[in-house]
C-alpha cells in the first residue's frame, strides 16, 4: 500500500457511477452509432456559450497588454472584475453588493470548497436537503465537517421543514441549498426561502451563534418560463452564495465561478477573510486571469438555454405517457424520475440494454429514482421515448 493519505487514495481510486457510464456509453457508440445512444449521464452543457465569449475573449488576447492578460490577479480575483459583477448583481437583484464581497474561484465547486474550509471547525455538521449533488459529502468531509442529509420529499423535492427542524442542532454550523437543484429541477419559491430564513434566525438565536446559509448556484439562470428564482441574500444576511458560469454560460472547462459574502452578515469581513484563507490553503488563488474578464464583459449573456425547456416539456410529457411519475422540473437540465422498479441501480443497469444511460438516484441520497440529464439535441430527446418505452414494456 502507497504511504498516501487514505481518504485521498479512496477518492481518487473509487469508480464513478458517471464515469463509468460515459465509458460504456463511448463503447457503444463504436458499435451502434452515437445518434442511437441515448447519453443523459452528464450534466455538460450541449448549446455553445455565446458568441460574445469567444469573441471577448479573442478581443482580450488581442487588446490587452500581452503580460498582463497572462499573469496572477489578485489573490481574490481582480478588482475590475469584481466590480463588474458587483454592478451586475446590484443591477439583476436590487442589492447592494460590493466588488469586496467577491471572491472569485474555479466554479462552483471551489467556491464551496472556500466556504466550507473558510467556516468549519472538525465535526461540526453541515445540513444538506436529499437529492443532492454527491461533491457536496466530499467537499463537507474534506473541510473537516459531517454532513447530516436530511431525506427527500419525494412528491415535490421542496424542503421538509418538520425534519429539517429535527436535524438542526448546536452543533449545525452550515446548511447548503441548490436551486434550481441537481438532481431534481426543483425551485424554492420566495416562500419556502423566508420559512427557511425564520427557521435559521431562529434556531441561530437560540445556539448563540450564526447558522451560515451557502446557497449553491450554478442553475440560476436556467429557470423555465415562469419560475423565479428568489436572491437568498435579500431574506437571510448570514448567506454565502457559490455562483458559476459552467452551466448558463455553457463553460464548464473554464473553471470560473465567485463566493459572494452577503452584505449584512454578521463579521462579514471576518467571514470573507477566512474564506480567502480558506483560497489560500487550498491553493485557490488568482482564478484563471482570461476568463475572470471574459465572465465579467458577458456577465448579463446566457447560452441559448431556451433548449432545455424544450427538452423537458418533451421528455415529461412522454414519459408520464409510458408510465413514469416525474415531479416536474422548474429549472437546470435534469429531472428524476422514480425507477419503475425499488432498485434503481439494477434498473439503470438493465436501461443499457436499451442504449439509455441515466444514473441511479442512490448517489444522489435518494433510491428509487433515476437521474435524467437532458442536455441533449432535442431530437435525441425525442428519439429516446421509445427506447424508453421498450425498457418500461420490460418491466411489464
Ligand atoms: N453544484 C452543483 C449542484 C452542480 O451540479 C455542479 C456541477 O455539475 C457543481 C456544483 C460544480 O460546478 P462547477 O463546474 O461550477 O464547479
Amino acid at each position: 500500500m502507497a504511504n498516501v493519505n487514505k481518504t485521498a487514495l479512496g477518492l481518487g481510486t473509487q469508480r464513478s457511477v458517471i464515469r463509468e457510464l460515459f465509458e460504456f456509453g463511448k463503447k457503444r457508440i463504436a458499435e451502434v452509432g452515437a445518434e442511437n445512444v441515448f447519453d443523459f449521464s452528464i450534466g455538460n452543457p450541449s448549446v455553445p456559450a455565446p458568441e460574445m465569449v469567444n469573441e471577448t475573449a479573442v478581443r482580450l488576447l488581442q487588446e490587452m497588454d500581452p503580460v498582463l492578460i497572462h499573469s496572477y490577479t489578485s489573490a481574490q480575483g481582480d478588482a475590475q472584475v469584481r466590480e463588474k459583477i458587483a454592478q451586475s448583481i446590484r443591477k439583476r437583484f436590487d442589492y447592494p453588493a460590493e466588488a469586496d464581497s467577491l471572491y472569485m474561484s474555479t466554479g462552483a465547486a471551489g467556491a464551496l470548497c472556500c466556504c466550507l474550509n473558510g467556516l468549519l471547525n472538525p465535526g461540526e455538521e453541515v445540513i444538506v436537503f436529499a437529492p443532492f449533488f454527491p461533491e457536496y459529502k466530499v467537499f463537507i468531509e474534506g473541510a473537516g465537517g459531517v454532513m447530516k442529509l436530511i431525506p427527500a420529499d419525494v412528491d415535490a423535492f421542496q424542503i421538509d421543514f418538520d425534519r429539517f427542524e429535527e436535524a438542526l442542532s448546536p452543533n449545525t454550523k452550515a446548511v447548503i441549498v441548490n436551486s434550481p437543484n441537481n438532481p431534481s429541477g426543483a425551485v424554492y419559491s420566495e416562500e419556502t426561502v423566508q420559512r427557511l430564513a425564520k427557521v435559521l434566525t431562529d434556531k441561530s438565536a437560540a445556539y448563540g451563534h450564526v447558522i451560515y446559509l451557502i446557497t449553491d448556484e450554478p442553475y440560476r439562470e436556467i429557470a423555465f418560463s415562469g419560475v423565479k428564482v428568489p436572491y437568498v441574500p435579500k431574506y437571510y444576511p448570514n448567506t454565502l452564495v457559490c455562483y458559476s458560469w459552467s452551466k448558463s454560460l455553457s463553460l464548464p472547462g473554464e473553471r470560473m465561478g465567485y463566493v459572494q459574502v452577503a452584505e449584512d452578515m454578521e463579521e462579514k469581513e471576518m467571514v470573507y477573510a477566512a474564506v480567502a484563507g480558506a483560497g489560500r490553503f487550498l491553493g485557490y488563488v488568482s482564478a484563471p486571469s482570461l476568463f475572470q474578464r471574459v465572465c465579467a464583459q458577458c456577465v448579463d449573456e446566457t447560452s441559448d438555454i431556451s433548449v432545455y425547456e424544450r427538452n423537458k416539456d418533451i421528455l415529461v410529457k412522454g414519459l408520464r405517457e409510458i408510465g413514469f411519475t416525474v415531479v416536474e422540473p422548474q429549472g437546470t437540465f435534469y429531472m428524476f424520475p422514480r425507477t419503475l422498479i425499488e432498485d434503481d441501480v439494477a434498473f439503470c443497469e438493465k436501461a443499457k440494454d436499451f442504449n439509455l444511460l441515466i444514473v441511479p438516484g442512490t448517489g444522489f441520497g435518494c433510491p428509487g429514482h433515476t437521474r435524467i440529464s437532458y442536455c441533449v439535441p432535442t431530437e435525441r430527446a425525442e428519439r429516446s421515448l421509445e427506447a424508453f418505452a421498450k425498457l418500461a414494456a420490460f418491466y411489464r
